[in-house]
């Protein structure tokens, strides 16, 4: 019996990374899914993976009223849904006084606002004992250097989970966060670490993580699966850290 059968997931930032290794690891348990990301040319490559029930949407989770757009189309093509994964995210790394306005909001817009408007607005089309998965960070809980903005924009979410918990017991929805420690995935690359500085890079995670290496997208896909799935039914409020033991440290 697979997993997720019947069940309707959508995945915020589903085309790329973690979310695209958890749509892939939740379609392969007999989900429908439904992934949002920006751009076209890999929500298209995405689909190409998640075979022909699987749903895809190109826009900004910044723009609350693509919330609504979204919903509207996972409402005709599902009609319901069972696990909401908000798993957009961006990170601007820099010391605090370098930190502009514009960098602020928009890391708040993406990482924070959009998960709670998002969150809100899909609740009316959710099934009760359905699973809702917010995708934070170690950064959330841990203090480290030049993350102030980004720990921020996570640790509100983690507040929102909590206060979800228990606003959602009524309907049986569960809510839980999942936070990442560093996992090789394109946010690399986008925060400037290209190809000549990873095996560098790569040794100095190894030295840092206690499991000694850097996490896969699958193995975050798992503890996504476990959230999302029966398997975790007496699980609410929690943050589970997936990060070979970089929190320890
Ligand atoms: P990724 O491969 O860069 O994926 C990020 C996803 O978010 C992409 O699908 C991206 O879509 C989407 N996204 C970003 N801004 C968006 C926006 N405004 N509107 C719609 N979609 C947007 O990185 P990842 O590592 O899988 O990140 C997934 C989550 O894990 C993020 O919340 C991140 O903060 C968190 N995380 C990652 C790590 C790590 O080390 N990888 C560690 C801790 C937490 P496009 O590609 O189309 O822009």
């Amino acid at each position: 019996m697979q997993r997720l059968s019947g069940k309707v997931a959508l995945i915020t930032g589903g085309n790329s990374g973690i979310g695209l290794a958890t749509a892939q690891a939740f379609a392969a348990e007999g989900a429908r899914v439904a992934i949002v990301g920006r751009r076209q040319d890999a929500v298209d490559a995405a689909l190409a993976h998640l075979g022909p029930d699987a749903m895809g949407f190109v826009g900004d989770v910044a723009d609350l009223s693509m919330h609504e757009r979204l919903i509207e189309a996972v409402k005709n093509r599902f009609g319901a849904i069972d696990i909401y994964m908000a798993n957009a995210g961006t990170a601007i790394l820099e010391p605090s006084a370098a930190v502009t306005v514009d960098n602020f909001d928009l890391q708040f817009a993406i990482n924070t606002r959009a998960v709670f408007f998002g969150v809100t607005r899909a609740l009316p089309l959710m099934r009760d004992k359905g699973s809702i998965i917010l995708t934070s960070s170690i950064a959330g809980t841990k203090v480290m250097d030049n993350h102030a903005v980004y720990a921020g924009s996570k640790a509100a979410v983690e507040a929102f989970a909590r206060s979800w918990a228990l606003e959602l017991k009524a309907r049986g929805i569960r809510v839980n966060v999942l936070s990442p420690g560093p996992v090789d995935t394109p946010i690399l690359a986008k925060l400037g670490i290209s190809d000549d500085v990873r095996p560098a890079f790569d040794k100095e995670m190894a030295a840092a993580i206690p499991l000694g290496r850097m996490g896969r997208p699958d193995e975050l896909a798992k503890a996504a699966l476990f959230l999302a799935s029966d398997d975790s039914m007496y699980v609410t409020g929690v943050n589970l850290k997936v990060d070979g033991g970089i929190s320890l440290t």
